[in-house]
Formats: structure tokens, sequence, C-alpha cells
């Protein structure tokens, strides 16, 4: 027998990237769609799911700024990319019968809902997917911190970050042969080691509101499910225990 759900409430937060496929810019239909099913298996498991998606596939703001534009002007056109990655969840998702809703924490009535915290709480009690789209809605952060600070919001009990690898490791496993994948870390040595997880701030959030991060491979079919019963390969991020 499968064992059931540890968690009932979780944020996954996925980056642009994820989304990217093996192509070097933009959205990848079928990886779309495979992080689709993703989300629709555990969200039969029943367990309530809110998702944060990066833009990092279509525009980062540090590379506008890079080119001369200025910081802020380029940050917002980053969170707007973030609204098209939550747009195209979106279809997968109802093109898997996934009931959802995107809320934008730039308001733009026309194409999704505003973020209004109560109403994403309701919609995830109904079984909805709720995508936060438009990161905090400020410059200068990131979406790594829009999802700390969403889960925090939405009374999470982990942020699930979904990588390109099964967890937090020593070393690139995908360049160092023998590098180690750490179980179980806490917010302080990612801080103190500048583990490349999620930034600071996202970390001191979830720290703040002891809320369990954990790193888990996105593109193996299945991981989520089997992450939200506990088993199979992941990091957990979590405070010292005493
Ligand atoms: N961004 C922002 N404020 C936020 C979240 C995102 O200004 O609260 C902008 C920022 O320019 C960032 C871009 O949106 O580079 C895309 O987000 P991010 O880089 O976090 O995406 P990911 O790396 O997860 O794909």
């Amino acid at each position: 027998m499968t064992q059931p759900a540890i968690y009932q409430r979780v944020l996954l937060k996925l980056s642009g990237e994820a989304l990217m496929g093996r192509r070097d810019y933009g959205l990848d239909t079928e990886m779309v769609g495979a992080i689709a099913n993703d989300i629709r298996d555990v969200v039969a498991m029943g367990v309530q799911v809110c998702v944060v998606i990066g833009g990092g596939n279509i525009f980062r703001g540090v590379s506008g700024a890079a080119s001369g534009m200025d910081r802020a002007q380029a940050d917002y056109m980053g969170m707007l990319a973030t609204v098209m990655n939550a747009l195209a969840m979106q279809t997968a998702l109802e093109r898997r019968n996934v009931p959802t809703r995107v809320q934008s924490a730039i308001p733009m009535s026309s194409v999704c809902e505003p973020y209004i915290r109560r109403r994403a709480e309701r919609h995830m009690e109904k079984g909805r997917v709720v995508i936060f789209a438009a990161g905090t809605g400020n410059p200068f952060f990131t979406t790594d911190t829009a999802a700390a600070l969403r889960a925090a919001e939405m009374h999470c009990d982990a942020l699930l970050k979904g990588t390109q690898v099964d967890g937090v490791y020593s070393a690139d496993p995908r360049k160092v042969a023998d590098a180690t994948r750490y179980e179980k870390l806490t917010y302080l040595d990612v801080l103190a080691n500048d583990l490349a997880v999620m930034d600071a701030a996202a970390i001191s959030l979830a720290r703040e509101n002891h809320l369990p991060i954990i790193v888990f491979n996105i593109h193996a079919p299945g991981a989520f499910a089997q992450v939200m019963r506990g088993e199979g390969a992941f990091t957990r991020i979590v405070e010292a225990e005493l």
C-alpha cells in the first residue's frame, strides 16, 4: 500500500529554467506538462498545493541592469515574465482537470486575480492549485523570497524547491564525481557556507517562520509525490535540534 502524504499544504517553487527543458530560452510545453502531471498526482493525494514560478527562462532583472537598464525597471520586466510562466502552467494544469487560479502580486485584472491572501487560502481549501505570479511585486527581490513569503502567509507545512538535482550536494554533482548529497542541513549551514540553494533573504524568512525547505529533483517523474510521502531522495533544511 502506498504511504499517505505527510504534509497537508505545501508551496512548490519552480525556477523559470525548470520550464525551459533543453531549450536556451522560453518554455518547453512538454516540460511544463511533465511538471503539471506531477502536481496533479500530488493534488490527487489530497495535498493542498500552491506554486511560485520564476521568470529566469525569459528575463532576469540583473541581466537587464547589466545591459544598462534601470534595475527596478528591469526587475518589473522580470516579474512580468513570471506571469507568462504562471499562465502557461495554469493551462497545463487545467488540461489535466486540475482546478487552478493565478494570483499576481502586480494586479492584472484581465488575465488573473490580484494577490489576496485570504482568497488564496480559500482556493486551496477547495482543492484548487494557486499559482502566485509576479514574485513579491517589488523590485530587488527574487521569486525564491516570494516563495518563502507566500509559504509563510499560506501557513504551508513545507517549502519545496524543485531543482535540477535531487538535493543539496557538497559540490556540483554534474561536475564533481564524488560530490555527496546532504540528507539534512540547518538554515545556518546554508547561510554560513553560502550554499547555492536559495538566496539568503529566502532562507532567513523560512527560518524565522519555522518553515522546512525540501530540495528535490523536479525533473524526476513522480519525485514530488514521493517527497510528499517522505520517500525518495531529497535534502531537508531545518533548524538545528537543541
Ligand atoms: N523579480 C523581482 N521581484 C520579485 C521576484 C522577481 O523583481 O519579488 C524579478 C527579478 O528581476 C528576477 C525576475 O523577476 O530576476 C525573475 O525571477 P527569478 O530570477 O527569481 O526567477 P528564477 O530564477 O526562479 O527563474
